[in-house]
């Protein structure tokens, strides 16, 4: 693939997508509130030719935005991502990693004319927080899309691996008040049943396989110490490393809560306090040829993923469609790194190191769709091999 070619499109697109970058992390918004971001995308790609649609499946900071040649062929989706941090604003480094997306996205489309299909950009809010991608997957977002493309800005490049499946429980305890010195005897308990809850989950962690974490806090414990407790509430994160095994750890974390309520005889009930993902069902074909191509644009590093990290929306994405969603070192060599979730992080975005990755980072993407659009036989093994992963896990 003759990458001068693709040097040459990306050129005119720089001063653009840096200034994108550097608004969005000078305008930090939280999850679902990213009007001006979600604005500033739709704007420069509505510049070169997309459709594109603001306020999707009925999230307001969320848009979608087509690029079709008008000729047959694939579909190939590049997420954005554009929500904040409290207090630290892009942390995460979400400015850039929703400018390289769209970048990436208008690099292809100026070379589908000739060859055919078609280009999504998906802006997908709230990764932090409640993920606008599990709404996209629930809502057959994806049911056109042949590959979704998401890289994430890091201290180190990184092939995608995996990410945990977590389910977000909260568990509220029901008792009855009383004096708690002149009638105990007259009161149930709702805070004995929300700690016997978190040692029965203590308890439970022996015989749970190593890969799982189940962490928690109490929201609120009672009013007075000279009340009996009413009411206490208590939020847990449930993860494991597959959703299939994630269904059996819930029960099991339920039946602890379960105990705990009948232990004090108070009554439970149980919800989510946000929404549950998936985890990465990494698509290594994808990700064998966006290696190949990052190393043929000079990122030649690159290390595999690390056993074990965080969740993440993108999880749902992989159940319906393959992805790839691999990590990128926005720091300079010899430079002092920073990991992500911090205000050090945030202002690397902004330096020309960080620009110089994006701009190979969107070469190598938007590379890897033009792959998938001009090799058929590609694209098969990609899917046969979303097929297999996903048939695996039933
Ligand atoms: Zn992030
Ligand atoms: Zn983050």
């Amino acid at each position: 693939m003759d990458t001068k070619k693709f040097f040459e499109l990306y050129e005119p697109l720089h001063e653009e997508l840096a200034t994108l970058s550097k608004y969005i992390c000078e305008n930090p918004e939280l999850g679902h509130q990213e009007f001006k971001a979600c604005a500033a995308h739709a704007e420069l790609l509505k510049k070169h030719g997309f459709d594109v649609e603001v306020g999707y499946l009925g999230l307001p900071t969320a848009f979608r935005a087509t690029y079709d040649s008008g000729k047959p062929g694939p579909t190939i989706c590049y997420l954005a991502e554009y929500d904040a941090l409290p207090e630290i604003g892009h942390g995460c480094g979400h400015n850039i990693l929703g400018t390289v997306s769209t970048g990436s996205g208008i690099l292809l489309s100026k070379f589908v004319d000739e060859v055919g299909g078609r280009v999504v950009i998906g802006g997908t809010p709230a990764e932090e927080t409640s993920g606008g991608k599990v709404t996209f997957a629930e809502n057959g977002a994806f049911d056109d899309i042949d590959a979704v493309l998401i890289s994430h800005p890091m201290d180190e490049d990184l092939e995608s691996g995996t990410s945990l499946a977590l389910e977000p429980l909260q568990f509220t305890f029901l008792g009855k008040p009383s004096h708690a010195a002149a009638a105990p005897e007259q009161g149930i308990n709702a805070l004995d049943a929300c700690l016997a809850t978190f040692h029965n989950i203590n308890a439970l962690r022996e015989h749970v396989k190593d890969t799982t974490r189940i962490h928690g806090i109490v929201k609120e414990g009672g009013l007075a110490a000279n009340i009996v407790p009413e009411r206490a509430v208590a939020q847990f994160y449930v993860r494991t490393t597959k959703k299939a095994y994630l269904k059996e750890v819930v029960e099991k974390v339920i039946n602890c809560a379960k105990a705990g309520a009948l232990a004090a005889g108070a009554k439970l009930e149980i919800s989510h306090f946000e929404l549950g993902y998936d985890d990465l069902l990494t698509n290594t074909t994808l990700q064998e040829r966006l290696s190949k191509n990052l190393n043929e644009v000079g990122i030649t590093n690159i290390k595999k993923a690390h056993a074990i990290s965080g969740s993440s929306d993108v999880g749902n994405v992989s159940y319906v469609c393959p992805t790839v969603h691999n990590d990128y070192n926005i720091f300079a060599e010899g430079e002092q790194t920073y990991p992500p979730h911090t205000r050090e992080f945030r202002d690397a975005t902004l330096r020309p190191a960080a620009l110089e990755a994006m701009r190979k980072n969107v070469v190598a993407q938007a590379m890897t769709g033009l792959n998938l659009i001009l090799e058929p036989e590609l694209l098969n093994a990609v899917k046969s091999e979303f097929q297999q992963a996903t048939a695996d896990t039933k």
